[in-house]
């Protein structure tokens, strides 16, 4: 097996379809030794008017769309109960963790460092879906319905937003890091020089990248990040995780195989072990 353990998960009351006993259980079934739940955690007082919320709203998804933090944290706290319940009901360890949107104020900071101190999460996956741009909230179709300027300063304040999160010291792990291939966009080559940058920071503030196999597809034939990136990580020495972003349970453990070999080819080869990841939140709070 090529990790006995899944850390990047949803579940149902969120946007995942599947509950978390049923989740456990198919794990188990597959072999796994734990998993984790990572269910989104976005708060921002402008979600609301995002262009991207009406799309959630007919989506059936809205919920994990947050404006402040009183009512996910209420949220939370009855999500994390049946956690450690269905893991005593089961005896397996089910791991509480979040995917967790960075957001760069000190208003946004204050109420997450409590959100951590108050839930306690056993790790949190650090994610950037939007960015703000020219006074809106943006998400990876914003940025593919720009004009080709304003596309690329989008990019540009992404990968931006990617390397303060993970200076922010708040994360054990980031999540899907060139999310903006999901729509086509920063494959070329002339993001090399601003994806080096971005895992040199990585590399300086110790934090982990996922190989998420949530992309791998018969039309795009590679997890995030990229190969490009994945063999930059390795020269960096920055060591990742696995993680399938399962929403149901036919996806957990999705291409685990096929991504081992492209790590393979890369060079990387530094994987963070279970242990690991639940000693770094130890040791940051
Ligand atoms: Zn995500
Ligand atoms: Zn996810």
């Amino acid at each position: 097996m090529v990790q006995d353990f899944t850390l990047h998960t949803h579940t149902a009351g969120f946007d995942g379809k599947n509950t978390v006993a049923e989740m456990a259980a198919c794990a188990r079934n597959m072999g796994f030794g734990a998993i984790g739940i990572s269910n989104h955690f976005i708060v921002h007082p402008n979600i609301r008017s995002a262009n991207f919320y009406p799309f959630a709203v007919r989506g059936g998804y809205a919920g994990i769309y947050q404006y402040n933090f009183p009512d996910i944290l209420e949220k939370y706290h009855a999500h994390y109960d049946e956690i450690n319940r269905v893991s005593m009901d089961m005896r397996m360890p089910i791991l509480r963790g979040m995917e967790v949107d960075f957001f760069d104020t000190p208003h946004w900071r204050n109420g997450f460092e409590y959100a951590v101190k108050t839930l306690k999460p056993d790790y949190v996956i650090g994610a950037c879906h939007f960015i703000e741009y020219k006074g809106k909230l943006c998400n990876v179709h914003d940025m593919a319905a720009a004009d080709h300027k304003d596309m690329q300063r989008m990019l540009d304040a992404y990968w931006a937003k990617v390397r303060r999160a993970a200076q922010s010291g708040l994360f054990t792990f980031m999540a899907h890091l060139d999310l903006p291939k999901k729509v086509g966009l920063g494959m070329s080559d002339e993001w090399r020089a601003t994806e080096y940058d971005t895992v040199s920071t990585l590399a300086h503030s110790g934090v982990g990248v996922e190989i998420n196999t949530g992309l791998f597809t018969d039309t795009c034939y590679q997890p995030y990040p990229s190969p490009r990136i994945i063999s930059m990580l390795a020269r960096a020495g920055v060591p990742v995780v696995f993680s399938d972003d399962a929403h149901h349970t036919s996806q957990i453990g999705r291409s685990f195989n096929r991504a081992k070999l492209m790590c393979d080819v890369c060079g990387q080869n530094d994987y963070l072990s279970l242990q690991k990841i639940l000693d770094f939140s130890k040791n940051t709070r």
